[in-house]
């Protein structure tokens, strides 16, 4: 099973004989022992096994194989949504005192956790511009730097992070770098393959893609060197279990299965069993989900682009994006269907736009199969001041619209009628 097509249908559940085709929901919080002696061995991580539904699941399990064998990566954890992904991604590596490096145009929740929540922890984040200059990253990292953070394709400003110029800065450091890689998926780009060492993604958005449960995952690409001296969350004794040192015992899985003994044993944030069902459903038609967002998206970006009304647009597929050179490098598929744009007439002019839609409705969602739109200034990204929207470059006229799976000339009449409005 080489080609990504196949392994989202039949990674992950692999059924044996007279056992269900489909991959069945074990909805039980607990597991049954017939000895304690085994029970203390689950409990120190001596053994494998199911205990206590906070810690793992047979269906959430056989998701996150499905998961990293997509990415590439040697394990993965589900979370009960992006947020909890981002969190526990850093997190895991980071304590009270410590520094990351983050792209500044980052999904808006994330901004909001990191610059507010976990700065109130105690974590400090300093926020760079995607295109910053080598030197200039390499400016901005300190001694006490723990991790780097970027999007592959930033919600909502479409910016494509050069992801090798990120990975690079944050070896040399001796750190990871971690990826948000929800928008492109990874049909359509995998960091892994880059240098990245950490993946996340709100599972809530393509890879469900039907709007129906929320999720997140962390996929460890298994390949980072922990023993570095900057880690000693998994370099020195665990006394919680036992003095387990998690890189010892663990080697190239230590960042995966320290998340979940540790962060995922202490924050309780697991995916439910049935959401990783419907997960699960989502994934098995990805790979054909995405042909489809990515050409109709280039049909809708192009007609944009060619409107009289609408006075940018921003879509790595145009040729004449500024990203276009970087989007053909590490997606050369296509990115997503995710389209940045806004009409003539600001703010006003959106909203006008936005409510003569009638295919296309106005959610507080993005990557669906139906068309969707928003508008980032007044919704997901309203906690900004307008230096901050800058930074994380969002137009206060910015609409995004996420094109569906719908036929492409009812999408297109959908825009034109409201264009003409
Ligand atoms: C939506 C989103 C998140 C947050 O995920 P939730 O599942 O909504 O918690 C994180 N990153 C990106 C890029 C997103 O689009």
């Amino acid at each position: 099973m080489s080609h990504i097509n196949t392994k989202c249908l039949q990674a992950g559940y692999v059924p044996g004989d007279g056992e269900p085709r489909v991959m069945p929901i074990v909805q039980s919080t607990t597991y049954n022992y017939k000895s304690s002696e085994k029970l203390a061995q689950l409990f120190d991580l001596d053994a494998e096994g199911f205990f206590y539904t906070r810690l793992a699941n047979p269906t959430v399990d056989f998701v996150e194989k499905k998961i990293a064998a997509l990415e590439g990566g040697v394990g993965a954890m589900l979370c009960a949504a992006g947020q909890s992904a981002s969190l526990m991604s850093v997190l895991n590596i980071c304590r009270a005192g410590d520094h990351v490096v983050c792209a500044s145009s980052i999904y808006g929740g994330t901004f909001n956790l990191f610059n507010r929540t976990m700065r109130e922890m105690g974590i400090d984040f300093s926020f760079v511009d995607p295109d910053i200059a080598p030197a200039a990253l390499d400016a901005a990292f300190r001694e006490n730097t723990r991790a780097v953070f970027a999007e592959t394709l930033s919600n909502p400003s479409l910016i494509v992070c050069d992801i090798e110029k990120f990975a690079n800065a944050a070896h040399a450091h001796g750190v990871p770098l971690i990826v948000d890689n929800t928008f492109p998926t990874p049909v359509n780009c995998r960091p892994f393959e880059w240098g990245a060492d950490i993946v996340i993604h709100s599972t809530s958005k393509y890879l469900d893609g039907h709007a129906v449960a929320l999720g997140g995952v962390i996929v460890d690409g298994g390949k980072f060197d922990w023993k570095n001296g900057k880690f000693p969350g998994l370099t020195e004794p665990d006394e919680t279990y036992h003095g387990t040192v998690f890189a010892d015992k663990f080697g190239a899985s230590a960042y995966i299965v320290k998340a979940r003994a540790h962060l995922m044993r202490d924050l309780g944030a697991i995916m439910s069993p049935e959401n990783a069902f419907l997960l699960n459903l989502g994934i098995e038609t990805l790979f054909l989900r995405m042909e489809r967002h990515v050409e109709n998206a280039q049909a809708v970006a192009e007609f944009l682009e060619s409107h009289p009304k609408v006075e940018f647009v921003r879509y790595p597929g145009l040729a004449s994006d500024p990203y276009h050179a970087l989007s053909e490098k590490y997606m050369p598929q296509g990115s997503c269907g995710v389209i940045s744009f806004a009409v003539k007439g600001g703010r006003e002019a959106a909203a006008k736009f936005m409510d003569s839609l009638e295919l296309a409705s106005q959610v507080v969602h993005v990557a669906d199969c139906r068309t969707c739109v928003l508008h980032p200034a007044s919704t997901t990204h309203r906690q900004l001041s307008d230096e901050q929207l800058r930074d994380a470059k969002i137009d206060p006229g910015l609409i995004r619209l996420s094109v569906g799976l719908e036929h492409i000339s009812d999408i297109l009449a959908d825009l034109e009628q409201a264009l003409a409005k």
